[in-house]
């Protein structure tokens, strides 16, 4: 049992993204260019797709108090606008398209071929793998979030942008979008 829970423990703690904006933002309001206060996050139920900003962090002007959240996914949207999907994860990406979504279609083949009925269980097994699989999908790509060129990686999760989830880096300032 110790084994598993000291698993769930790691999987936790891999998956657990930490909120925070640590860059500068101008309000619109009285022209003031500062760090904005975040006073932590909330959730938010809209979907976004395309390109489109969804900030998460409650974050205020620092001189005026307004809400510069429009403010903040302006800043998003310039600041990852170069930023490209890692590598790894597009490859983590590409095999579990292939080994859970293709596998059970491929696994028809010999209950088609041969008509044998029980065949038709090989899809199915595949099937049951499906979940696990989506597990350590997102274990992979969580997972690299927890390196950065720096040596002391501490990515903070500034929002989404359509669905990419885009990090930055607190020690180098790196940025990091990553898909799962
Ligand atoms: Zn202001
Ligand atoms: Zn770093």
């Amino acid at each position: 049992m110790s084994g598993i829970n000291s698993f769930l423990k790691k999987y936790r703690e891999t998956m657990e993204h930490h909120h925070g904006w640590q860059v500068e933002l101008t309000c619109p309001e009285c022209g003031n260019a500062s760090l904005p206060v975040y006073s932590g996050w909330k959730p938010q139920s809209s979907m976004n797709f395309g390109d489109k900003p969804t900030i998460f962090a409650d974050l205020t002007c620092a001189a005026c108090g307004r809400n510069i959240e429009d403010a903040a996914g302006k800043k998003l949207v310039e600041l990852f606008a170069d930023a490209r999907i890692p590598p790894e994860n597009r490859k983590v990406f590409f095999l579990f398209a292939l080994g859970a979504l293709a596998a059970p279609v491929v696994l028809l083949i010999p209950a088609i071929v041969t008509g044998i009925a029980l065949l038709y269980l090989l899809p199915v097994i595949a099937l049951t793998f499906i979940l696990p699989s989506i597990l350590l999908l997102n274990y992979r790509i969580a997972s690299i979030r927890n390196r950065c060129e720096c040596g002391k990686p501490e990515f903070l999760f500034m929002g989404l942008l359509g669905r990419a989830y885009c990090y930055r880096c607190s020690c180098c300032g790196r940025l990091l979008k990553l898909r799962d």
